[in-house]
């Protein structure tokens, strides 16, 4: 089998391989790294099973190495691991799987390689290279992996039920990787993921969001998404996302499929941008329409304050599906709360100071919002799309033009509490915050300039309605 590795692998390759001879184990080069090599990807780590102690063979190949890379080891697991210059590998004895019921973790027992490439996941990744002196280079591949690389389509090489039933995690990995390659599910296999879909419950969160996660920073994660929803597992682990699906009619008027439209927003976003939370706000920019759903007789389908629900429902989704509970969930809630602000200023006679809030709540945002927000424009009527994207560029204009007088983007009021509480000597209390506010409004207004002079005489109008006057 010819594969394209440069001077390095090679020259380690042969190291595994004299090892191995030594130790007189067999060893072969197999899964992902051999699947991404035929494919032509990039590679991270190569996996190195032998039919032997995968730990000795680690050691015996490290020892030979200069300099000798630190060997990691997991005695219960069977499996070693080095690093060495850009390579990452790991080593483990071929071994043989039986599951139980409620576990993903299998009893284990030592194999030949064929039972070690039956355990594997899907055909694709079950190809192996010999590394072995009599055979060196030869690919095994006794499930047709080859052909279904050639043929870009995912299966597993034993029944499917079993496969998916014995760890359900592969169900994930499976739509995960016809996602990342653009390769099809044989039909087999898709339908025993959905005969199987209740078995994700098994698994744990985090290894589902690391799978979805995966599939959000694809180039079209759309894909994946729909496969999700269609397999059934989507509503096991995020059902708030398939309550977007579907289309209700009154009076004849129907609503457009948020799901879709969410689906359509996240690839615009992903076509403009690879930031993994950036996409997660196109995810959820709409999640609050089906419980702000209403039918106005005579006008139609609304969908009042889903920003602001959606905003309320970031944290509980984070934390369902276990995502960061930190900056990265308030920047999704804030963009979610904010997504319809840019577009509501692509009317006429839009006040500089309309502007000026907007530029003053996105703050450091402001980008990503504007990305978000021209990516939710989604319509099949292409003239449409086309003046509101037109519409839409005048607000880019407009917005440029007020910060660049204003500097209101991250903008600190001349006057902060501290100062206020100096100048009245007032504890923290309502009334600092009751007078901050009013000299912020009254700046971001444009009823008086952004200057210290300004602002200290509005204060003091203000605190005087207080009935406060300055100490000194
Ligand atoms: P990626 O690095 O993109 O996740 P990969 O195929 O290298 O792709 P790994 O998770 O590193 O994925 O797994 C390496 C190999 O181990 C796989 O190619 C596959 O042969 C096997 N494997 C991993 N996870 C499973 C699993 N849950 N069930 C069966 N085989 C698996």
């Amino acid at each position: 089998m010819d594969i394209s590795c440069d001077k390095d692998e090679l020259a380690l390759l042969e190291r595994i391989s004299v090892a191995a001879q030594a130790l007189d184990v067999e060893c072969y080069l197999i899964g992902g790294f051999v699947r991404d090599k035929i494919l032509g990807r990039p590679t991270k780590d190569a996996d190195i099973v032998c039919t032997g102690d995968g730990i000795q063979l680690a050691h015996e190949v490290a020892n030979a190495l200069k300099p000798s890379p630190k060997v990691s080891f997991f005695k219960n697991f069977g499996t070693a691991h080095f690093r060495y210059h850009h390579f990452d590998v790991e080593f483990v004895g071929a071994r043989k799987e039986s599951y139980r019921e409620h576990s993903r973790k299998p009893d284990v027992a030592p194999g030949t390689l064929e039972d070690d490439q039956k355990r594997r996941d899907f055909t694709i990744n079950a190809l192996a290279i010999s590394l072995n002196r009599a055979d060196y280079g030869k690919l095994v591949d006794p499930f047709g992996g080859m052909a279904d690389l050639e043929a870009k389509i995912i299966r597993t090489p034993l029944d499917p039920d079993i496969t998916f039933s014995d760890d359900p995690l592969r169900m994930m990995r499976c739509i995960r990787f016809a996602n990342q390659l653009g390769f099809t599910i044989v039909p087999e296999s898709f339908d025993a993921i959905i005969r199987n879909r209740e078995r994700i419950r098994i698994i744990s969160q985090e290894r589902i969001t690391d799978e979805l996660n995966k599939i959000m920073l694809t180039p079209k994660p759309s894909t994946g998404l729909d496969l999700l929803y269609k397999s059934g597992l989507l509503k096991e682990f995020f059902p708030q996302l398939v309550e977007l699906a579907g289309v209700e009619m009154v009076e004849g008027k129907g609503h457009k499929d948020n799901f879709y439209h969410t689906l359509q927003v996240l690839d615009n976003v992903a076509a403009r941008s690879s930031d993994l939370w950036l996409r997660w706000a196109a995810l959820l920019h709409d999640i609050a329409k089906p419980a702000t759903k209403r039918f106005e007789p005579g006008h139609g389908w609304t969908f009042h304050g889903h920003e602001v629900v959606g905003e309320r429902m970031v944290p509980k989704i984070f934390k369902q599906l276990k995502l960061p509970l930190n900056e990265r969930m308030k920047y999704v809630a804030k963009l979610v709360a904010l997504h319809l602000r840019p577009i509501g200023l692509a009317k006429e006679d839009i006040t500089d100071s309309a502007m000026r809030r907007l530029l003053f709540d996105a703050g450091d945002e402001l980008d990503d919002l504007m990305v978000l927000c021209e990516s939710d424009i989604t319509s099949k009527n292409k003239q449409k799309v086309k003046r509101y994207l037109e519409n839409f560029e005048l607000v880019k204009e407009r917005l440029k033009e007020v910060e660049e007088t204003d500097r209101i983007r991250n903008w600190q009021p001349p006057i902060d509490g501290a100062d206020i509480m100096k100048i009245f000597n007032l504890p923290p209390s309502r009334n600092v915050g009751i007078i901050k506010t009013a000299v912020r409004e009254a700046i971001l207004d444009g009823i008086i300039p952004n200057e210290y002079e300004a602002a200290y005489t509005y204060m003091l109008q203000k605190a005087a309605e207080l009935g406060l006057q300055p100490v000194s």
